[in-house]
């Protein structure tokens, strides 16, 4: 969710920093921004759109300077303009400033600097920050005090570089995300490490409540009382340099193409291992598992894996459900939390709501370095390598294969031969010719809904998420057997159905569904191992051990929306409206 970055160094400022954000588009953003600053002067341009566009309306990257800061914004306070984009100026044009985040009071901020006589362009809560900094700057005439006040005086949650026109830089985190990468020749504040990658491998992860004050290579960490902070340097893992769509159109497909390999990977990274996790969740008095989006859908299919195979009860709750029931949670229990970015506000919330009722807390995230990873006393990791489509598509399989090796190591009988069914599943993606055919069908749909029963259920959720992030198309997953009790209502020769039939238990009921749909004259795409001629398309899944049906259900169904994406010509990687990693509740 938007994207800071600064730079200091030997090399020109503004391309490195337009590349940074390139690679951190992945976050979601409306406008982009950058300034820099060249004897001792402060340039700045932005605009809304795409980092391409804006970049080849406005010339970004050919700002003079080896200093600078650059910005995504998603907006959260003022529309999507121009003058809203980041950086913003303070009054003087002798700082500027990049913002992520919130500030709550900014509006009584901003009435205190309006009678002292400033005056604001934007409509932002995070120009207050430019205007605050130059008024603190202009009292204690230097950086370190100027940063302490002004963090003293903005409440609400927030990572923000400042540049004054001396070329000094500085950087505040609270509770937003930001690394300082540590190169030979450069140094670089970003919120991600991908905004750094290319140039260097050496990170530092800046604690909340920490700022940076740098000069040239120079720098100094220090809490916002002032104190001096030792700070470690952790070396980035090189799979995020991967993060090239290589031959791939989309990031979407290739995350899609890489499931087959993620499968024996999935879980094997982790902070006190699978065993632990199996400990805690036997002795707990409850469990539950929490997520957004995808990953809640994920704690949907726990349920039933942990109940079916392990008769162990757990409780799926929405992550931003639980701070208006905290009462939920029973004392000594074990808190499962998913989240791939690790960052997931709410997902955060729901770990501090667990642990204030002494709960123990297993992340299973795909981001080791993530707060989500800091919390856990148990970390599974997903291993699936950085996933840039906002969609998630091979995070949602990691998820699962971490649950079934969870519930593989508490039931003991129970053998799942996961090479065998990666091989299954690259077969499913050999040949997406009739998936094309099928896309082009849903080019004019308004409204699909998809059919599942028992664990294919969840299933169809997760299928009618894709489809409403990638396609914009109504969608809706629908349990089988409400069918008749409202939804049949809706069936008419205009609508497609997605069916959800493996041959398991489910089986005969839900054909029977799609036939009383067929009779109203809906269109039905059978996503089955099983050939009918019920079915108008037939979607074939292999035949494998019945507990993996959900993965291999949905593979095909998120190749299915991304070809519809490209048919509805929308942005499969990012979709409107959407930020990947969603760090604000
Ligand atoms: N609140 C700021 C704005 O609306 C920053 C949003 C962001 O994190 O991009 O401009």
């Amino acid at each position: 969710m938007c994207s800071i970055i600064g730079y200091s160094g030997n090399e020109i400022a503004a391309p490195i920093i337009v590349k940074g954000l390139k690679r951190m588009e992945y976050r979601g953003y409306d406008s982009v921004g950058v300034a820099t600053e060249s004897q001792n002067q402060i340039e700045l341009k932005k605009g809304t759109g795409k980092v391409t566009e804006v970049n080849s309306k406005f010339q970004l990257d050919t700002l003079p300077g080896k200093i600078g800061i650059g910005h995504t914004r998603w907006a959260t306070h003022g529309k999507v303009t121009d003058l809203n984009a980041h950086p913003h100026p303070s009054n003087s044009g002798k700082i500027a400033i990049v913002h992520n985040g919130i500030i709550e009071n900014f509006e009584e901020l901003k009435k205190k600097l309006e009678d002292d006589g400033y005056s604001f362009k934007s409509e932002t809560d995070s120009e207050i920050i430019a205007n605050l900094l130059q008024k603190n700057y202009e009292s204690t005439k230097n950086v370190k005090d100027t940063i302490m006040k002004t963090v003293s005086e903005i409440k609400g949650h927030y990572a923000f570089v400042a540049m004054f026109e001396n070329g000094q830089l500085a950087a505040a985190r609270f509770h937003e995300p930001l690394i300082i990468g540590v190169g030979q020749e450069n140094i670089f504040l970003s919120s991600d490490v991908l905004g750094f990658i290319e140039y260097t491998d050496d990170a530092i992860y800046m604690k909340s409540g920490n700022f940076i004050i740098l000069k040239n290579r120079e720098f100094q960490i220090l809490d916002f009382n002032g104190k001096e902070i030792k700070h470690e340097i952790t070396k980035v893992s090189k799979e995020f340099g991967d993060a090239y769509k290589g031959d791939y159109a989309h990031f979407t497909l290739k995350e899609i193409y890489e499931q087959p390999e993620l499968i024996s990977k999935a879980g094997d990274r982790t902070i006190n291992g699978l065993e632990e996790a199996v400990e805690y969740i036997k002795n707990a008095k409850n469990i539950y598992v929490t997520g957004s989006g995808t990953s809640y859908n994920s704690a949907l299919i726990a349920k039933q894996i942990l109940s079916k195979y392990v008769k162990i009860k757990s409780e799926p709750i929405i992550a931003s459900e639980l701070q208006f029931a905290p009462e939920t949670i029973e004392e000594n229990s074990v808190l499962i939390a998913i989240s791939q970015s690790g960052e997931s506000a709410d997902v955060l919330e729901a770990v501090r709501i667990a642990k204030k009722s002494n709960c123990k807390i297993i992340s299973i995230v795909n981001l080791l370095t993530s707060s989500l990873t800091r919390k856990g006393d148990v970390v599974l990791g997903m291993n699936c390598g950085p996933e840039i489509g906002v969609a998630a598509t091979k995070s949602f399989t990691a998820q699962l294969i971490v649950l079934y090796k969870i519930v593989q190591k508490l039931n003991g009988n129970i053998t799942i031969n996961f090479e065998e069914f990666s091989e299954s599943i690259s077969k499913i993606l050999e040949n997406p010719v009739k998936i094309q055919e099928i896309a082009k069908e849903l080019k004019e749909v308004s409204d699909v809904y998809i059919l599942g029963r028992g664990i294919n259920y969840p299933i169809a959720i997760e299928s009618a998420l894709k489809l409403k992030e990638l396609t914009y198309i109504h969608a809706e997953g629908i349990p089988g057997g409400e069918l008749k009790h409202g939804p049949l209502a809706l069936m008419d020769t205009d609508v497609f159905v997605i069916v959800i039939n493996p041959n398991d238990s489910t089986y005969t009921d839900t054909l029977t569904s799609a036939r009383e749909i067929k009779a109203r004259g809906a269109k039905i795409i059978g996503v089955s191992d099983i050939e009918s001629d019920i079915y108008d398309y037939w979607i074939k899944i292999p035949k494998i051990n019945e507990i993996l049906y959900p993965i291999s259900e949905i593979i095909p169904i998120q190749l299915l929306t991304y070809y519809s994406a490209l048919e509805k010509d929308t942005d499969p990687d990012y979709p409107r409206n959407l930020a990947k990693s969603v760090t604000v509740k």
